[in-house]
């Protein structure tokens, strides 16, 4: 899901739903249709792998989308993996599994999501040409895995990291202060990210660009959130994402509001600002 302030670049058809683009010799993505602006051009499902096949993020439960991923991957896909069971990557699971017999790797079930094996940080998946392995990643969802192609060093991100767009954060499953520790750690990651493979949007060829973007922006949303909170006068969250995000269609708003709420729940934790809801009253610490 995604924070809405950006306006996305234009987008080549290799985006297009439907329509399987091979980006490396064991990666291949398929869009899903569900463009949006929440999901940009629609969710990415990837499958790895040839002669055994892992299916990352089935999408929606979409019956020509879900005959497109079995199209590709025929009789060879043995797991179907999510990183986290959001509406838009997760619903698909059920609909797969039934095509394929394949194996449902996940954090965990919820949120209508039937796992077979849950997955926690540093397991593996073992095929014959490839490991992928798991890193718990919460922040945007608290069951949030990203996916590690090591022969590749392509990250497989999910809604960690899009490209095109914010990731919005929404409390209480969402955490900023948990988000931004889990950006930070991808960045020490080593060996080095090759690329990464986001849930929206097109591959991130510059993993450490991108990660230090994402950081600087939120930085800079919270110091803006702090000089509100500085005029000394109680605010809510909706009078902070009024001044803001001043250009903000109507329906993104509870978005920015939800992102807004997880950076002043930080700035709580940390003893900057006081508060306590979505509907506030928030203050300056230093004036509670
Ligand atoms: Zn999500």
């Amino acid at each position: 899901m995604t924070d809405t302030t950006e306006v996305d670049p234009p987008r080549p058809p290799s985006l297009v739903p439907g329509v399987p683009s091979a980006l490396s010799p064991l990666v291949r993505r398929i869009v899903a249709p569900n463009p949006g602006m929440m999901t940009g051009p629609g969710t990415n499902t990837y499958l790895v792998g040839i002669d055994e096949i892992v299916v990352i993020d089935p999408g929606p439960a979409n019956d020509p989308h879900l005959d497109a991923i079995v199209a590709c991957g025929s009789d060879r896909i043995r797991w179907i993996v999510c990183t986290h069971t959001h509406e838009d990557h997760a619903p698909g699971v059920a609909g797969l599994k039934k095509r394929t017999g394949a194996e449902v790797l996940a954090f965990d079930s919820r949120d209508g999501l039937i796992i077979d094996r849950p997955l926690a940080e540093g397991d593996r998946i073992e095929a014959t040409e490839f490991v992928l392995r798991a890193l718990h990643t919460p922040g945007h969802a608290s069951n949030h895995l990203c996916f590690l192609l090591e022969q590749e060093r392509l990250l497989f991100s999910g809604d960690h990291i899009m490209n095109g767009s914010t990731v919005v954060i929404r409390p209480p499953d969402g955490d900023m202060a948990v988000y931004l520790q889990h950006l930070e750690r991808l960045k020490d990651h080593r060996p080095r990210l090759n690329a990464i493979a986001p849930g929206h949007g097109h591959l991130i060829g510059e993993p450490l660009a991108k990660i230090d973007e994402y950081l600087q922006h939120r930085r800079q949303r919270e110091s803006q959130i702090l000089k509100v909170l500085e005029r000394g006068t109680p605010t809510t969250v909706d009078a902070i994402v009024a001044s803001l995000y001043t250009d903000i269609v109507e329906e993104l708003r509870p978005m920015a509001a939800a992102t807004v709420w997880a950076h002043l729940r930080k700035l709580d934790q940390e003893g900057r600002a006081q508060g306590g809801d979505l509907d506030g009253p928030w203050v300056a610490a230093d004036q509670g």
